[in-house]
């Protein structure tokens, strides 16, 4: 995989995918930023490429357009935003491809950026014929003289703009998606030891392919968010009105075998905060494992859980965590995250946090980013790496 160190961009045209999904506020002036994390990690590379003297086009999406103009959808404040952390303008054309934004090109000079419409707005982009998004790929490659991947956020998507478009023209990696590859690719294969991974979030199908794959290679798995509550039932105890994904009972428990036969400890929560309701002010009780009453809803790991994974994570040299302990986005069920998350951010070790909401949880917690060693920018991509797929964004990029 070439790196932008490996390329020479001088006086040549570069088209950048990164991935610009930005959280967007509607109301008031129109719609405003209300997270630009993405938007910052996509400036390094554009910085560098344009140092290297290219004329830089940004081709991203934003939401879920299904393959319509939607204008509330449009990446013109991207433009505005990124021009403030780029420190220099940045042009906006209201199209990803065709005779407006190839005029739009033609003007451009090096040193300069230009930001093409949302790329979904085209229902090539995401098709599923791939003479479709070859189609749009190839309009796309019209624009530039050579493609750079960074939106990490996509490169698990066989899409026009990640992967068609790559076969088309000279590619390399940009800073971001080699700074997330080298990551996932060193906890997957050369963990320092003992190496502990937490996994919470809604959905246990969501993550088994994970706990699968991390069988080959961790030390421990603690469990804790709404998934612990299948793995509680999958050893008996009763889970009251927890989220329970019942048919993946028997799944589970082949995990805990194979787990154990392997040596790998599973740490289950031994203490839940319950409430009637999933509200905010909802009345709370903590209860012991095999306290959780029917009516009650289990939403958050409880104080004893706490001190037990933050024993479990205190001597480990590499953390992998995805997905919060409970329902953070309500206080009086945010504590086991924020505990996780600190145990973390004070660990001597390589901490990787992977997941949109545990990401999105430090941020709200208020937790300093630099105390993490890794926080991925993708989702869907950080898992599937961990499930052990190749992921066809970076595929692509090995290829010739
Ligand atoms: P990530 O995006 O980090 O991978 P997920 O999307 O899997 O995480 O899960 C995040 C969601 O899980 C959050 O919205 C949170 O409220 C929810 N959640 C966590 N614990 C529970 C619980 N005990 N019951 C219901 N939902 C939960
Ligand atoms: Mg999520």
């Amino acid at each position: 995989m070439l790196t932008l160190d490996d390329i020479d961009v001088a006086g040549k045209r570069v088209l950048v995918r990164s991935d610009l999904n930005v959280p967007m506020k509607i109301g008031g002036a129109g719609a405003s930023i209300s997270d630009d994390g993405r938007i910052r990690a996509s400036i390094p590379t554009i910085r560098k490429l344009l140092d290297g003297g290219a004329a830089v086009i940004v081709a991203a999406h934003l939401g879920r357009p299904k393959g319509q103009a939607r204008p509330e959808m449009s990446l013109a404040p991207v433009a505005v935003r990124m021009s403030e952390l780029l420190g220099s303008p940045v042009g906006f054309v209201a199209a990803t491809t065709g005779p407006v934004a190839e005029e739009a090109v033609d003007k451009l000079e090096p040193g300069e950026v230009l930001l093409l419409e949302n790329v979904r707005f085209d229902p090539r982009e995401t098709s599923k014929d791939p003479a479709e998004r070859a189609q749009l790929a190839a309009e796309l490659a019209e624009l530039a003289d050579m493609y750079v991947s960074d939106g990490f956020g996509v490169v698990h998507r066989e899409q026009a703009s990640v992967t068609d478009v790559a076969r088309l023209l000279p590619h390399a990696a940009g800073q971001l998606v080699l700074a997330e590859a080298k990551v996932f690719r060193k906890v997957l294969s050369d963990p320092d030891r003992p190496y502990a991974v937490v996994l919470g979030g809604a959905k246990v199908s969501d993550k088994l392919g994970v706990i699968g794959n991390l069988l080959k290679s961790v030390d421990r798995i603690l469990i804790g968010g709404g998934m612990c509550f299948t793995f509680l039932a999958a050893r008996g105890h009763g889970v009251g009105d927890s989220l329970l994904e019942s048919d993946q009972i028997d799944t589970v428990r082949r995990v805990m075998a194979q787990a154990e036969e392997s040596g790998i400890e599973i740490v289950l929560p031994v203490d839940v905060v319950v409430a009637r309701a999933v509200e905010a002010d909802a009345d709370t009780r903590t209860v012991g494992i095999d306290g959780i009453e029917p009516g009650w809803i289990g939403l958050d790991i409880g104080p004893e859980t706490i001190e037990l994974f933050s024993s479990k994570l205190a001597d480990a040299r590499t953390i992998v965590w995805n997905g919060p302990m409970g329902v953070f986005e309500m206080a009086p069920f945010s504590n086991g995250t924020r505990a996780v998350a600190e145990a973390l951010a004070t660990s001597p070790g390589f901490t990787v946090v992977g997941g949109g909401d545990s990401a999105a949880a430090i941020r709200k917690l208020g937790l300093p980013e630099a105390d993490f060693s890794h926080i991925s920018t993708g989702g869907g991509a950080s898992l599937e790496f961990l499930e052990g797929k190749e992921l066809p964004g970076i595929a692509v990029l090995d290829e010739e």
